[in-house]
């Protein structure tokens, strides 16, 4: 028991949507051992998706313990705690009581659709966009917020009397932890009431959502002191939290991405495509999120943002519902059993299509259709269809951005697929790089928490263990540009919002 006790740990707090995760890393940044506690998922209306703000703290306590246990550290040598989150999911709770007000809005939410509308009906979509960097969505918080104000009467007497904060999940665990009401600018970043240039609060932002500012946490970097523990069970009092970040800005960071110009790409359930833009704040004219990530130090730095509505879920749909493949990973041998797609496109519109089309209306499509296509060649296409849909957010990054763009760096569930990886990097014409850690997430956190607490000087330091698997691109520019331009017909046959 005694010995390594000068050894020093950093334990990262993922807070995801469908579960909680803990993991403690050393100084060395090796991973010591991990813990997972799922949270439930509440569906109380159409369209409408909670959590209870409890049990969020119950499943992060016992992923700490989990991994804990599993790593048999004594829970006195954490050095530094760093917290990510799912991001824009809002709370509002009593700071006397420690209750909250109700259940978490789920950034998935669509309930605040028609405030959305109203707001745009009376005009402020630009002026919104303009200082947000964020189109008016039910995605983000503020909207959730007016929701709450409006609906419930108890809500809003209890706020109008000073007697209610607001939070991001990040900052509803920090309180909880630490006592402290506090985000960071990414989180705020996500609010719809942050203002991204003067990085403060916005007065005309809140008068519009009609949220007081006395509710509001404070906004730190990213890397910097936000408390420490105190009452929280499983661990002593007084470890310092030393991090807050976004999930996704925090696996930008994970992925190494510091600097103008990097990007990273997650395959998940869909894909969450990020670049890191510097001090250059880009505005997008064609549906790119522009939001706040982080510089090597953890400072604020400008980011444009990109979403695949439908990506691994695609995989899911063929092994669920087509019944063709068995696993997710089968469908890379099957691809691999034809040489080609057999002039099969698929276009996964399930719930429309983002940017840059912008279809809502838009429903998925099979085509190309002949006699000799088997399920093979359609389970290619599908594939496929992940990274071009990759390659229309990436050249709207590129005619927005103007800057060269070298490597993807990516990860999530669906990069481990050979075949999706290289078609990346053959449709991109840049190299693709894999990373060998696959929780960017938990790690990118894990980086600032340490970078902040003064363990590493730089996380660059620790970047030269990383491994990447590099895939380069294969094909000639001229067939490439080829299939792109086949593929964006494809999509435009499907349109409901074309000419
Ligand atoms: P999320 O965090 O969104 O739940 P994950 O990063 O865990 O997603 O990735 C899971 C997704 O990746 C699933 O949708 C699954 O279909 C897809 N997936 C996992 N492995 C593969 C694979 N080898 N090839 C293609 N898709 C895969």
């Amino acid at each position: 028991m005694l010995k390594n006790l000068s050894q020093k740990y950093i334990l990262s707090i993922d807070q995801g949507t469908t579960g909680s995760r803990a993991i403690l890393f050393d100084s060395k940044g090796r991973e010591k051992g991990r813990g997972y506690e799922e949270v439930l998922q509440f569906y109380p209306k159409p369209g409408w998706v909670e959590h209870d703000p409890k049990q969020i703290l119950q499943s992060v306590e016992k992923a700490i313990r989990i991994a804990l246990t599993e790593s048999k550290i004594n829970p006195n040598q954490i050095a530094a705690i760093g917290i990510t989150n799912q991001r824009e999911s809002t709370v509002l709770w009593n700071p006397k009581s420690g209750v909250a007000a109700h259940r978490v809005i789920v950034w998935q939410d669509r309930r605040t659709a028609s405030i959305c509308e109203e707001l745009k009906k009376r005009g402020l979509e630009s002026v919104i966009h303009k200082k947000t960097g964020l189109v008016l969505d039910p995605y983000f918080s503020g909207t959730k917020i007016a929701w709450l104000l409006k609906h419930h009467v108890k809500i809003n007497k209890e706020a109008r009397d000073g007697k209610l904060l607001f939070g991001t999940i990040d900052t509803w665990i920090l309180w909880n932890m630490t006592g402290e009401h506090v985000t960071d600018h990414t989180n705020a970043s996500r609010t719809l009431l942050f203002n991204i240039q003067t990085l403060k609060w916005d007065s005309e932002l809140l008068k519009i959502f009609g949220v007081s500012q006395s509710m509001l946490p404070r906004v730190q970097d990213s890397a910097s002191i936000y408390g420490k523990t105190k009452n929280w069970p499983g661990l002593p009092d007084g470890i310092p939290i030393t991090a807050l970040c976004g999930d996704q800005q925090a696996a930008l960071y994970g992925q190494g991405c510091y600097t103008r110009g990097q990007m990273k790409n997650t395959y998940g359930t869909g894909c969450f495509l990020v670049i890191n833009t510097g001090s250059k704040k880009v505005i997008s004219e064609s549906g790119l999120l522009t939001t706040l990530a982080c510089d090597e130090m953890g400072r604020p730095a400008y980011a444009l943002e990109g979403s695949v509505f439908i990506a691994g879920a695609l995989i899911q749909w063929l092994r669920d519902s087509m019944k063709w493949i068995r696993s997710a990973e089968e469908s890379e041998k099957i691809a691999r059993s034809v040489p080609d797609n057999h002039g099969v496109t698929v276009i996964p519109a399930f719930v429309g299509l983002g940017a840059p089309y912008w279809d809502s209306g838009a429903r998925g499509a099979i085509l190309g259709l002949t006699r000799g296509v088997t399920p093979a060649h359609i389970i290619r296409a599908a594939l496929e269809s992940i990274a071009y849909q990759t390659a229309d957010l990436v050249e709207v990054v590129k005619r927005e951005f103007k800057f060269p763009i070298r490597a993807l760096k990516v990860d999530g569930g669906a990069c481990r697929n050979n075949l999706l990886m290289q078609f990346q990097a053959d449709i991109l014409g840049v190299d693709v790089l894999r990373s060998g850690i696959p929780e960017s997430t938990a790690w990118g956190v894990a980086k600032l928490a340490g970078v902040s607490a003064r363990i590493w000087k730089t996380p660059r330091d620790l970047d030269h263990q990383t491994k990447y698997q590099r895939f380069c691109p294969g094909i000639s520019i001229k067939t490439r540009s080829e299939l792109f331009k086949q593929w964006q017909q494809q999509v435009k046959r499907i349109l409901t919002n074309g000419d």
